[in-house]
């Protein structure tokens, strides 16, 4: 039998919990399935959505072929991901009773690799051939980066951050879609020749290059389709066309493949290229149009007649479904932590409970708010190896061994073990290096004869230096990875950890280790690389969150999951909660991964602004009978787990009245009973009601007495005898017990005061700019990283230009009155280039794009100013005055007299440009205007932000109680810095930007 046939599965196999743990006893298969492992002759198509059992059909078949004297080796089963080639394999090897070490059971990457180094003479390529993942290629690019054509891209000052986003859309082409512009497949062109260089491909070349192999030696494809007498493919639906053309050659030297395809809902994306695999279907196997690899695509010749296919049915239990809509992100990650936290309480093991994001810089706020919770949470994904404590100690101390210029790197090496110093010493450190102008080695140094370092702080000090010391004479002599096996036993990172009696010691030892690959993998690949050039190319991968090849994460038994969207495919949990669905990228990719309960969060306000529900989002809410959950930020407090009972209660009141309103319609003789249950709960919840809306700070063990107290007033005693029985109060205690705790673990954690470093004026007013303000709100930690302790930092590239910019156009306007001419543009123009020389910026394509655009931007800047109405009266006009007990200082760019004789204050950006609604809470012109009274006697009555880059000015919106806003703004930052209140507060946009990032406990995992 030669045509494929399609086969629909319309009857469940019991889920399973991770790893497949059910008897063969429990899993009785339905009739069609049985009739699919019965299967033995030519191409056959099961159709079946998550939990009909495709995996678990593959692997049957495996055994049935096995059984009747198939050889394990002469099978092939491949799948698009990890977690299902794991479990294919496992399962396999548990039916069968044995550990095979000839297996042809995995990814399509893992088997096309192995099947290309069989037929590597004949494919062309090198037979030591490396296979790069993301964060190779990168490090390669960023190596060449001269050579590579991005004129026509953005760089912004983060060449790896822009290369990352673009071997991302490199792989979609080769994936199968078109290059968005004709620039990028001039990339492609200059990444496939960097690669050929090395004799290296990219996950995607292994296909193109077995199909292409394939398409040009039939001999070639005959062997190895006869060498698989039978061949499986899992999770059709996610192959590239490649891999589909792949297929469709093997096929016609042998018919004997299956294929499990999941539709999931989305016949309509996945019908074209489905079908020819399917009735009616016409050729749809082919290389992706529009590539210009110079490799022929193979046409899919489906000779077969094809049987009719099967309407599936969905006959699996579907989870609980909830809807919530979140004030902002942190409120939605409270939300999960709050629901994990009860889920585990009521017996959910951690690691059956999932939280799926966007992306892994969205894992940020999950992180924070577990950590409050104390609930362990593992974030699992390309970069979860950088986020990993040990592996982040190690690369803190290759940075700096390479670059003492690095501050945050030497913060962080002498901050945690061995060496430990305190904060407040760091601190002491930090003033050190910023009076004499030394980075913090050097003020390591010179702190040791400082009367201000403490005796204990100076011996740590010491014993960094002295591994410094040591590490750095070595890091000269040795190759990367010989370098690194040392530094780690050296400055014992392995040593550590095995003396802290924790259960996750072997897991990070396997960081350790894993870090060491990393080396080794690229010291082979860089023969003639230094060590400094590892740590410039793991600086760089880590920093851009891609994932280095051949890093296989160790599971992270007892803690929360955290997966990124298109990575949990395969994977079954019993509670998920997915996030961030405003945005609907990559939900299709999802699958079914909640047995008991799934959660769909969607945030209202987000880093850019307010959101709207994302149409997947939509129509699953329209499609339910479930209402939207509101779920708003709240504060760590004892009233927000009464909240959450309260929230609890009321589902538990509602259902009570049901039931007990059910018999009242058919009266028993213990309806009285039910009736009297029915009310003692609602009791409780008017209970909880008054708990959580009690004024002060009464204890809540009094306040429980004291609202029981007057409950007994109004119940029954039946009621009162309900109300006796219940353990709502214990509960409650208990709660208050661990968040007791909690508070405990925190305050225990704390530092040891930095009041001697908080930022203060002569006359010991604590001292705030408008930046400073805005550094606070936007994350507490990043402002003590930079104004507590002074962590100093080279500017970047942006920063840099910003500078230029000010001073350009301050000399312009206070050197010449010839503004308005042609005289004028020249000297703008000439106190540019000069700047432009003397600032020290280069010719890379980033510099140049910088200086391309601000040439442009200052002839705009002369053009507006000669038509401009307003005259600058001051430049960079200083203010300080106080608000309450603090001072608050900083400098306006410029003011301009208007022709009204009223005054505009005007601030230069050099960064985005923001609308005029987004300026809408604008605090820094409000800050503005209010200093202009308070310190200059000076009522302006605008306030604008000119974009030079964009050459706009943007009137920022001016409101009646905006001094009262900046106001209120100053004091609640001021009572958190006195109060020392520094706790993060990670969001993707800013974290991604964050110069604090390797020091910074919520960016690791
Ligand atoms: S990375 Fe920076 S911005 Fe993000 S939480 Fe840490 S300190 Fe704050």
């Amino acid at each position: 039998m030669d045509g494929a046939h399609s086969v629909a599965l319309d009857h469940a196999v019991p889920r399973q919990r991770t790893g497949w743990t059910l008897t063969d006893a429990a899993l009785a298969l339905a009739e069609p399935q049985e009739r699919a492992i019965r299967h033995r002759s030519g191409p056959l198509l099961l159709i079946g959505e998550a939990g009909t059992g495709k995996t678990e059909v593959l692997a049957r078949r495996f055994e049935s072929l096995v059984a009747e004297g198939a050889a394990p080796e002469r099978i092939m089963v491949m799948s698009s991901t990890r977690a299902t080639a794991e479990r294919l394999r496992q399962r396999v090897e548990q039916l069968l009773d044995r550990p095979l070490e000839e297996l042809w059971i995995g990814t399509w990457e893992q088997l096309g690799e192995r099947v290309l180094r069989e037929h590597s003479t004949a494919a062309g390529l090198d037979p030591l051939f490396d296979v790069l993942g993301p964060a190779e290629r990168l490090a390669m690019l960023l190596d060449r980066i001269d050579d590579l054509p991005l004129r026509g891209h953005e760089i912004r000052g983060n060449p790896a951050g822009l290369l990352a986003r673009l071997l991302e859309q490199i792989d979609e082409v080769k994936a199968g879609s078109e290059p968005p512009d004709p620039e990028l497949v001039d990339l492609i062109a200059a990444h496939d020749r960097i690669l050929a260089d090395t004799c290296s491909l990219d996950r995607g070349d292994v296909y193109l290059t077995l199909n292409r192999l394939f398409d040009e030696r039939p001999d070639v494809r005959a062997q190895v389709a006869h060498r698989f007498e039978y061949l499986m493919v899992d999770e059709l639906e996610d192959t590239t066309r490649a891999q589909r053309a792949i297929l469709a050659g093997l096929r016609e030297d042998n018919p004997n493949q299956l294929y499990a395809l999941d539709l999931g809902g989305d016949e309509e994306g996945v019908s074209e290229w489905a079908l020819g695999f399917s009735p009616g279907g016409g050729p749809v196997l082919g290389e992706p149009e529009g590539r210009e690899t110079g490799r022929r695509a193979h046409s899919d010749t489906p000779s077969s007649s094809l049987v009719a296919s099967v309407e599936l049915t969905r006959q699996f239990r579907e989870p609980e479904t909830k809807f919530w809509r979140c004030s902002n992100e942190r409120a939605q990650a409270q939300a999960v932590a709050r629901e994990a936290e009860h889920l585990i309480a009521q017996g959910t093991p951690p690691d059956d409970i999932c939280v799926l994001v966007e992306n892994q810089q969205r894992g940020g706020p999950v992180a924070a708010a577990m950590e409050e919770r104390g609930i362990p949470f593992h974030l699992s994904g390309p970069a979860a190896l950088f986020q990993r404590p040990e592996v982040r100690d190690a690369i803190a101390w290759l940075r700096v061994l390479a670059d003492p210029d690095d501050s945050a790197a030497a913060a962080r090496a002498l901050t945690r073990p061995p060496v430990e110093l305190r904060s407040a010493d760091l601190a002491r450190l930090t003033t050190i290096a910023r009076r004499r102008k030394l980075d913090l080695v050097s003020a390591c140094d010179a702190a040791l004869e400082s009367p201000q370092i403490p005796p204990e702080a100076r011996e740590r000090i010491q014993s960094f230096l002295k591994l410094y010391g040591t590490a750095s004479a070595a890091m000269e002599e040795r190759r990367a990875d010989v370098f690194v096996r040392r530094l780690i036993e050296a400055v014992g990172l392995r040593r550590q950890r095995l003396f802290a009696a924790q259960p996750e010691v072997a897991e990070r030892l396997l960081g350790l280790s894993r870090l060491a690959e990393l080396a080794a993998g690229w010291a082979r690949r860089e023969a003639n690389g230094s060590t400094r050039d590892f740590v410039r190319h793991l600086s760089a991968v880590a920093d851009a969150g891609v994932e280095p090849a051949g890093v296989v994460e160790p599971p992270a038994p007892g803690a929360v999951q955290g997966h990124t969207r298109n990575a949990v495919k395969g994977m079954e949990f019993e509670h998920v909660f997915v996030l961030g669905m405003e945005r609907a990228a990559g939900a299709e990719r999802i699958g079914r991964p909640g047995r008991t309960g799934l959660v769909l969060a969607r945030v209202e306000r987000g880093d850019d602004g307010e959101s709207r529900p994302s149409d997947f989002y939509a129509a699953a809410l329209s499609d339910s009978d479930a209402e939207e959950e509101a779920h708003a930020e709240e504060l760590f407090g004892p009233a927000e787990g009464l909240h959450a009972t309260y929230r609890m209660l009321r589902e538990e009141v509602l259902e009570a009245s049901w039931k007990a309103g059910r018999e009242l319609s058919e009266p028993r003789l213990d309806t009285a009973v039910d009736v009297n249950r029915a009310i003692a709960r609602y009791l409780e919840l008017l209970k909880l009601a008054a708990l959580a809306q009690r004024p002060g700070d009464e204890a809540t063990e009094e306040a429980i007495e004291a609202v029981n107290g007057l409950l007994r007033q109004v119940a029954t005693p039946e009621q009162q005898a309900e109300l006796d029985a219940s353990s709502l109060d214990a509960y409650l205690l208990g709660s208050e017990r661990e968040r007791e705790g909690r508070r405990k673990l925190i305050a225990a954690r704390q530092e040891p005061s930095l009041e001697a470093f908080l930022p203060r004026r002569g006359d010991g007013a604590l001292s705030l700019s408008a930046s400073d303000l805005d550094l606070y709100l936007t994350c507490p930690l990043k402002y003590k990283f930079r104004r507590v302790f002074g962590i100093p930092q080279e500017p970047t590239i942006n920063q840099r230009f910003g500078i230029l910019v000010h001073n350009v156009l301050e000399r312009f306007h206070k050197e010449g009155e010839d503004q308005g001419s042609e005289e004028g543009l020249r000297r703008l123009m000439g106190l540019f280039e000069a700047g432009w020389r003397r600032t020290g910026f280069g010719s890379s394509d980033d510099e140049l794009q910088f200086r391309d655009r601000a040439r442009e931007a200052m002839r705009l800047y002369w053009e507006r100013e000669r038509e401009s109405e307003g005259e600058p009266v001051w430049l960079e006009r200083k203010f300080d005055f106080r608000i309450g007990e603090h001072h608050v200082r900083g400098r306006v760019d410029r003011v301009d007299r208007l022709p009204d004789g009223g005054h505009e204050l005007i601030d230069y950006k050099t960064g985005e440009r923001k609308s005029e609604a987004a300026l809408e809470s604008d605090l820094q012109l409000s800050l503005y205007r209010l200093a202009a009274s308070e310190a200059w006697g000076l009522e302006a009555n605008a306030g604008s932000y000119y974009y030079v880059l964009d050459a706009e000015k943007v009137p920022a919106p001016v409101g009646p109680d905006d001094a009262e806003r900046v106001e209120r703004t100053v004091f609640q930052v001021g009572e958190g810095v006195l109060g020392q209140d520094f706790e993060p507060s990670p969001s993707p946009t800013v974290c991604s930007w964050c110069d604090y990032k390797l020091i910074c406990p919520a960016a690791e995992s």
